[in-house]
């Protein structure tokens, strides 16, 4: 079962910039921990490559995750299974989207317009 606590390692974060699934990475920051692309890093890209700017605070990834796990517990209160494949919204600018939800395992899109605009 999907809970608060093993939320955090069966949602995968993945870059919403790039045709291929590419993992955001927990950095920390200055002031607070955020998750970034690694593709922000000139060693992760080729030399074609751009520099990918999308991230995530580390408020907004709880956020994220609050709104998943309410409604997978919404549907096991009422007996019923719920698949958020394809499952999309978008807050504060940042957009996301269900890549794949199966079993306990969710991979989010997540796109910052914002930061990307930088
Ligand atoms: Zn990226």
């Amino acid at each position: 079962m999907l809970t608060i606590e093993n939320s955090w390692k069966n949602i995968v974060p993945i870059c919403g910039n790039h045709k291929e699934r590419v993992e955001m990475v927990i950095n920390n920051g200055p002031h607070s921990m955020f998750y970034s692309c690694p593709k922000y890093y000139p060693e992760n890209r080729t030399k074609e490559e751009r520099a990918c700017n999308n991230r995530i605070n580390l408020i907004e990834y709880r956020k994220m995750i609050d709104k998943l796990m309410g409604m997978i517990a919404e549907a096991e209160v009422n007996g019923e299974t719920i698949d958020l494949t394809n499952f999309k919204w978008s807050s504060k600018g940042t957009e996301y989207k269900v890549l794949e939800h199966s079993g306990d395992k969710l991979y989010v899109q997540i796109l910052n317009l914002r930061a990307m605009k930088r």
